[in-house]
């Protein structure tokens, strides 16, 4: 196999990995649990009570890590999807949001 054949693969098993992740959460197919967005590249795993960037930094990254993670420990509870625009949205309704962000609203 060559380097773009091997890049490739692993990018197929990532989305892989992904969906399987997303699935477990939310059903098939992968959807965010408050809008219904069921576009992949949209979805990410929401920690439900918050949290979760201290939770990403300490099982050693974000993305791919959190994925391998929640299937390593067999999907546990306290997550669910949600797509971009909800994260923001509930990050802005559980007031979350950086010091800097809300400053610009202002
Ligand atoms: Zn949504």
């Amino acid at each position: 196999m060559n380097r773009d054949e091997s890049l490739h693969k692993e990018k197929l098993e990532r989305i892989e990995r992904k969906s399987d992740v997303m699935r477990h959460y939310s059903g098939e197919p992968p959807h965010c649990v408050m809008c219904g967005e069921s576009r992949l590249i949209c979805l990410s795993i929401d920690h439900v009570n918050g949290g979760g960037t201290k939770h990403i930094k300490k099982i050693g990254g974000g993305g791919s890590t959190l994925y391998s993670w929640l299937r390593k420990n067999n999907y546990p509870k306290g997550f669910q999807v949600l797509c971009m625009n909800c994260q923001f949205v509930k990050r802005e309704m559980n007031q979350e949001v950086r010091p800097r962000l809300l400053k610009e609203y202002e």
